[in-house]
């Protein structure tokens, strides 16, 4: 029987700061990466993905405003669908050694991706998001810009 296949999401988030939380299914909770300019389709660009704190795989439906504390903002589910691990060993291995090559099957975000730590220092891991250059590649594109809307409610952040 094949396995279902694990879940992304990326929620874009108001809070102190403009960003896009990155979301990866990897058993069973949600992998979390803050990308300040969001995700691209451009080989050419690689996108600085700052690792946050995992959550729960149910606050990858959420969408709407966080009312206070930490992450006070709105928030859209900015894209979603599922993806599947490339390569060896499997997806927590691969992250635990500091790069991860996955394709992913969402509703703007599609084709082959690459996580790769850059720095191990506190208080966060940094690394970089890029697009692998594949038929889903996309120069020059800015999908944060031409497809800004929830694919939940179809609303902008600005309408959360
Ligand atoms: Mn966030």
């Amino acid at each position: 029987m094949a396995r279902r296949s694990p879940q992304f999401v990326v929620q874009q988030h108001q809070a102190t700061t403009l960003h896009y939380d990155f979301r990866l299914e990897v058993d069973g909770v949600l992998r979390s990466w803050a990308v300040p300019k969001g995700p691209s389709l451009d080989p050419a660009v690689k996108r600085l993905a700052v690792e946050v704190d995992d959550h729960a795989k149910a606050w990858g439906r959420f969408e709407g405003r966080i009312g206070g504390g930490y992450g006070k903002g709105a928030v859209i589910v900015w894209d979603r669908g599922t993806y599947e691990f490339l390569g060896d060993g499997g997806m927590a291995a691969a992250l635990e050694a500091g790069h991860a090559k996955f394709r992913l099957a969402g509703e703007k975000l599609r084709g082959g991706f690459v996580l790769q730590r850059t720095n191990r220092s506190p208080p966060k891991p940094q690394w970089l998001l890029l697009k692998l250059d594949d038929a889903d590649a996309e120069r020059g594109g800015d999908l944060t810009a031409t497809a800004p809307r929830s694919v939940i409610s179809g609303k902008t952040i600005e309408e959360i």
